[in-house]
């Protein structure tokens, strides 16, 4: 049984679910050993080996598996035994409905190919030219919405279950120009039958995990769009660069692949330090995309790679892990996040989409206009994606100067390899944007596009750490490295019910804090365990850590020329 999936690189050991197995040949029992947690060894027989095991499934996420009286969802890394040695033997699957008039109206949402000809959306056989292939089709059955659209003539699907109003007919419409943009980018779409946008809408939640023909995404229901509104609300904004995200996969890691990740050990961690790649450039291209595809509004994309830079440079951690670590120590790092991690680790998500963003801004400024990262990405599907050759840990330098004649060497060693920060500022003037760095107006300031705002509105001190409320007060969640409540000796955990004698709450507790005019000390009570413990806390001040954007329409005009060409802009001033 795999330990993880592909795609989220975590140790899950699926097979702790496997609750009964149980083995049998020509109805005689046979004998079945334990070998390592995960793997069974079977007495021999010459005639047919029967396997039968349950899985314990309740896992309402995209990398697992869940089954109730509402739907059932699973990806095959959850269920099916690999029988060693046979790998590349082809695989069949009889899906069965439950029984019970409540499930009459079921149906099946995957792009396991079937067996046999019947109607669309049915159960029955299924089948798979090998294991690889068996576990990268996710299975959604139940009642849910379903539509269809087409797109370079292949049907794209999409399927929705758990409760939800959402306008499909939108979503089609949405979702369409969004696939053509990174079909444009890369001169095709991959060879497949069909493609599925497989989605379960509940009350909260996010993620996604792309496979080769589909993607399973779980979301907020208030996400999805209402009927009759056709503004892009925040929560769309973000389901659609999500769906953007998965479907960019397709191409990026579904197909052009790190050498490592091809025939990948699933029982075991596999290293990589192009995460950076696949992660990263995906995510710079799924807000891109948006934009491109006239889905939202210069502002609002200049809005969202505000946020992400904010987010970065809020991280200590970026002071302490290369890209390319972050990238290598997933596993334990990235995916096992604790209360130290802002101080300790950087994303490869978000880091490696500014280094996608540098890159692209480079090639372009480096070659006026001609070239762009999108010729880099081009060669990448042709040399590997094409070809199904993996790409090595080291070759991507040699790549883009392939594809653009522009030797990004030293880039890509400062950007990947050390904590430098990224020469943003420099960049984003030569497509014609202003970039500034200021504090947070207030704790739910993310950045965003340029506001005149008050001076006057800023905090005026901060504490260098996260908070919640708590029955008591707040409760630090995280305490940042060389902050105020570092300083004080606060640490995460710590339960805050008063400052200065007077009790503190979530709301409050920024004020109370903030409105020291010198460098006097505020006096905080908080419990540390069950332990009541006083604190000095000289509050800071605030961090220049928030990023604002704005054209700027002050450039020049081959500033303005390499905006449009950039953002695909109609016209140099839009
Ligand atoms: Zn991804």
């Amino acid at each position: 049984m795999p330990a993880w999936i592909p795609g989220s690189y975590m140790i899950r050991d699926f097979a702790k679910n496997i609750v009964t197995l149980v083995a049998s040949s020509e109805g005689c029992d046979i004998s079945v050993q334990k070998r390592d947690k995960q793997t069974w060894w079977c007495g021999s027989t010459a005639a047919e080996l029967l396997v039968r095991y349950t899985v314990y499934a309740w896992d309402l996420s995209v990398r697992s598996a869940h089954l109730d009286t509402t739907h059932g969802y699973f990806n095959g890394t959850s269920l099916f035994l690999r029988v060693a040695g046979r790998e590349d033997q082809a695989c069949s699957v009889e899906i069965l409905p439950p029984e019970g008039d409540a499930y009459n109206d079921w149906r099946i949402a995957t792009t396991l190919p079937s067996s046999y000809a019947r109607a669309p959306l049915s159960f029955g056989g299924f089948q798979a030219d090998n294991y690889a292939e068996l576990i990268d089709h996710p299975v959604e059955m139940g009642q849910f919405t379903y539509e269809s659209f087409k797109v370079h003539g292949t049907t794209h699907e999409i399927a929705i279950t758990g409760k939800h109003s959402a306008d499909m007919a939108r979503l089609c419409c949405d979702l369409k120009p969004i696939c053509e943009s990174h079909i444009d980018l890369f001169g095709e779409l991959p060879a497949m039958e069909r493609y599925l946008f497989q989605v379960m809408a509940v009350g909260d939640g996010y993620g996604g995990l792309e496979h080769s023909s589909s993607t399973s995404l779980i979301c907020k229901r208030d996400d999805l769009p209402a009927s009759g509104v056709t503004e892009v609300t925040e929560g769309y904004r973000q389901f659609l660069g999500l769906c953007s995200h998965e479907y960019f996969h397709l191409w990026n890691v579904k197909r052009i692949r790190p050498k490592v990740f091809q025939e990948a050990d699933l029982s075991t961690e596999v290293y990589t330090q192009l995460l950076w790649l696949f992660e990263g450039v995906t995510s710079y291209y799924d807000d891109l995309a948006l934009l491109r595809s006239g889905r939202v509004s210069v502002d609002s994309y200049l809005e969202l790679l505000a946020q992400v830079i904010t987010r970065v440079i809020r991280g200590n951690g970026r002071h302490k892990q290369s890209v390319a670590e972050s990238s290598f120590d997933a596993w334990t790092k990235f995916y096992k996040q604790d209360e130290n991690a802002p101080n300790a680790i950087v994303s490869y998500y978000s880091k490696g989409s500014l280094v996608a963003l540098a890159l692209d801004l480079m090639i372009r400024r480096e070659s006026a206009c001609r070239h762009s990262l999108d010729d880099v990405m081009r060669l990448l599907w042709e040399r590997y994606g094409l070809t199904g050759a993996g790409i090595g840990e080291d070759e991507v330098g040699a790549h883009i100067t392939a594809a653009v004649g522009i030797d990004c060497s030293a880039f890509l060693s400062l950007a990947l390899h050390t904590t430098e920060d990224l020469p943003l500022d420099d960049l984003f003037r030569s497509v014609g944007l202003g970039f500034r760095l200021r504090a947070a107006d207030n704790a739910q300031d993310t950045g965003g596009v340029k506001t005149e705002g008050d001076q006057d509105k800023r905090m005026l001190r901060v504490v260098g750490a996260r908070y919640r409320s708590h029955t008591l007060g707040v409760e630090l969640t995280q305490v940042f490295d060389d902050g105020a409540a570092q300083d004080a000796g606060l640490s995460a955990g710590d339960v805050i019910l008063a400052v200065d004698g007077i009790r503190t709450t979530e709301k409050g507790f920024a004020k109370q804090v903030s409105s020291v005019e010198a460098m006097d000390a505020k006096v905080v009570y908080a419990f540390r365990r069950d332990e009541l413990m006083t604190f000095d806390l000289y509050p800071q001040k605030p961090p220049l850590d928030t990023c604002d954007l704005w054209l700027d329409e002050r450039s020049g005009s081959q500033q303005l020329i390499n905006r449009s060409d950039w953002l695909h802009l109609n016209h140099p001033d839009a």
